[in-house]
């Protein structure tokens, strides 16, 4: 006897629309679980804006909020303490420290 070959095993599948994240699911549920988990917010659609850790503000996109970061809190100024040079980093003030005010 043979059959009519059709297998009733027709599973839906859920991918997950993150661009770089190429899972699937095979359950709604499932992908969101996996959304909140690794990408942190929620089904996509719902995307909850990127805050600033600093000053609270928030941005529609990680990069909007890393350009703000460098933009406004990375302009710190470490000042040496000997002759005064700004540097914009505790490394370039270390170094210079190092090279300039040896003793
Ligand atoms: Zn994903
Ligand atoms: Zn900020
Ligand atoms: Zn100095």
């Amino acid at each position: 006897m043979s059959g009519t070959g059709g297998s009733s095993s027709l599973t839906q599948s859920f991918p997950c629309r993150e661009p770089n994240c190429n899972r699937e699911f095979n359950s709604k549920s499932s992908l969101a679980d996996h959304s909140n988990k690794v990408h942190g917010g929620g089904s996509t659609g719902n995307r909850r804006p990127k805050k600033c850790t600093m000053c609270s503000s928030t941005f529609g996109t990680r990069s909007g909020l890393r350009q703000h970061e460098k933009n406004v809190h990375l302009l710190l100024t470490y000042d040496c303490l000997i002759c005064g040079t700004p540097f914009t980093s505790l490394q370039d003030l270390t170094s210079h420290q190092d090279r300039m005010h040896k003793q």
